[in-house]
């Protein structure tokens, strides 16, 4: 068994043979509810903002919740309600913010490739500020704004130029990326951009990439911010805001990443040693305030021995849970009871889509039989946000616990609902 602690607690633990998230047992939730479910905990969302929120105690500092990370509307209601603002990536993200009770004034706009309708509803709701990505945006942001009688508030996304040493596919500070304008471009593209009279100069941010568990990418990435913040402001540019990204990790396999208010109280004193400790401050952090609040439960269907490998075949796959399929990432897998007969034996847990990649977890010990229900952990980020319908599988339902109660936030996508916008000639 398991000897490290689970992923999420204190939220998630085993009480006495049964695994709970809060106050609830989560094999009560499987058999209301159904299998594969995604179930979240209130509680562990809302403490991984507060240790944001302690981190910037005293700051003029707001944290605008990177919804793709899980923009399931009742998650975004609960950071709309704890005051986060958002950092959205597309207009369905922006409408999604509206329809939960976001502030569309406290919404900022990145991507690399935001269309002028994008623009135009982003312009009309009134966002905070548009990360603009390259040169090529910025002219046509500024050709919307203008046919609007509007200026666009805006923000350069630099690229720094620092390894955060995470996944290739979740890296993005680095010059080979398609992110952001390169270092020793920005001060000319600032200037372009003060030039052109849709456009309204804010701020500046950077993102350097995503998971990351060390605290110097971080450090690093501030003072090449803060050289450019200096080289601008030189140039007859204020900045009012200085937005630092998101990408601080979590807890996926004993990981020990930065607690966000340790990381903020590093870079907040290099931000005062340097003398911008009281400039408005915005981050956006998107898997470090859902990942670990977040399990996908799931029922063992067969085992299948094999010569060389034996596999758990389970009714969660990778249109649920994506990450192994795209990044070999990985994820615990416990039992949501303990007291089960069978043998320790191991397994590769697969779902039962159509495609060798779809596995879920490899070489993994565990006593199941078929009907046992299994918790996939560290699923509250970026799975749901990023299922399909692949196999035509319905997307699995969610519920978010609080204390000792339990919503049904998303009900199970049926057959009827995937053909709804299909027809015969
Ligand atoms: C994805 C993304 C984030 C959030 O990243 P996390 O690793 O989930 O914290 C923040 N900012 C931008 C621009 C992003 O694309």
């Amino acid at each position: 068994m398991n000897t490290h602690p689970l992923p999420g607690a204190p939220h998630l633990a085993y009480q006495g043979p049964d695994l709970m998230l809060e106050g609830v047992r989560l094999s009560d939730l499987a058999a209301t509810h159904g299998t594969p479910l995604f179930v979240y905990s209130k509680a562990a969302m809302l403490s991984a903002l507060a240790a944001y929120q302690r981190g910037f105690a005293g700051r003029k500092a707001r944290v605008h919740y990177a919804m793709k990370a899980n923009s399931s509307l009742a998650v975004l209601q609960v950071f709309a309600q704890a005051g986060c603002g958002f950092d959205i990536v597309s207009a369905g993200e922006l409408d999604r913010v509206i329809a939960a009770g976001g502030n569309p004034a406290w919404v900022i706009f990145s991507g690399v490739g935001k269309t002028r309708a994008e623009m135009r509803r982003a312009l009309e709701v009134g966002i905070l500020c548009f990360n603009v990505e390259s040169e090529a945006e910025l002219e046509v942001l500024n050709e919307v704004a203008q046919s609007l009688g509007r200026r666009a508030p805006i923000s350069i996304r630099v690229n720094p130029n620092v390894d955060a040493k995470t996944h290739p596919y979740i890296s993005t500070g680095l010059k080979g990326n398609k992110f952001g304008v390169a270092h020793e471009r920005a001060l000319s593209v600032y200037q372009r951009a003060a030039s052109l009279p849709g456009l309204e100069v804010v701020g500046i941010d950077c993102h350097i990439g995503s998971q990351i568990t060390t605290t110097s990418p971080y450090l690093d990435a501030m003072d090449r911010v803060l050289d450019l913040v200096q080289a601008i402001e030189a140039a007859g540019i204020p900045l009012r805001h200085i937005d630092f990204g998101g990408g601080l990790g979590i807890d996926y396999n004993g990981d020990t990443p930065p607690a966000a208010d340790a990381l903020w109280a590093q870079l907040l004193a290099k931000l005062d040693a340097r003398g911008y400790g009281q400039r408005e401050l915005m981050i956006e952090p998107g898997r470090s305030l859902v990942g670990n609040a977040g399990v996908c439960l799931s029922e063992v269907q067969y085992l299948k021995p094999g010569e060389q490998k034996n596999f758990c075949i389970i009714d969660a796959a990778m249109n649920d849970l994506p990450r192994p399929a795209m990044y070999e990432a990985f994820h615990q897998i416990v039992p949501l009871r303990l007291n089960s007969a069978a043998a320790e034996t191991v397994y590769d847990v697969v779902g039962p889509v159509c495609e060798s990649g779809d596995w879920l977890g490899r070489d993994r010990a565990l006593q199941v039989q078929s009907g046992d229900l299994l918790a996939v952990l560290s699923a509250g980020a970026y799975c749901m946000s990023m299922s399909s319908n692949y196999n035509t599988r319905g997307r699995a339902a969610e519920v978010l616990v609080d204390g000792t109660q339990s919503h049904l936030i998303r009900r199970r996508e049926s057959h009827a609902d995937q053909m709804q916008f299909e027809q015969l000639v």
